[in-house]
């Protein structure tokens, strides 16, 4: 992964471009039809359209990226402690964003050698 992508300056991809027209363009006809958007249509509606359907990307590229994620958690992590393989557990809660609730989810793994919690997520941080 590019070091861009981790601090969310990306540039997307022709075809990225193109489907985020495509959408666009399904948002027009779907809300206006074959006549377009009135002429009494103010700037300021078009805009409220556009930033609805922007949070509606915006929520499913969340859990898009949240769900994909989700699978470094999944089975066993070292404790830092110790180094013994503890079973890690998924809790989901709703994380409130700027474009909606996503169903965050949280790891913990429990080391009954250390007894001690600890978050894998730790073990995936940059040096
Ligand atoms: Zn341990």
């Amino acid at each position: 992964m590019s070091k861009d992508a981790r601090n969310g300056k990306q540039t997307w991809s022709p075809v990225v471009a193109e489907k985020v027209k495509e959408l666009a363009e399904l948002i027009r006809m779907e809300r206006f039809g074959g006549e377009g958007v009135p002429e009494e249509f103010t700037f300021s509606q078009i805009e409220e359209i556009g930033h609805q359907v922007g949070q509606m990307a915006a929520a499913e590229v969340d859990r898009t990226l949240v769900d994909n994620h989700r699978q470094h958690f999944v089975g066993e992590h070292p404790c830092p402690g110790c180094g013994r393989l503890c079973m890690c557990r998924v809790a989901e809660h709703d994380l409130a964003t700027r474009d909606g609730p996503v169903a965050l989810p949280e790891a913990a793994c429990y080391c009954p050698d250390c007894r001690r919690a600890f978050f894998p997520s730790a073990c995936f941080a940059e040096a």
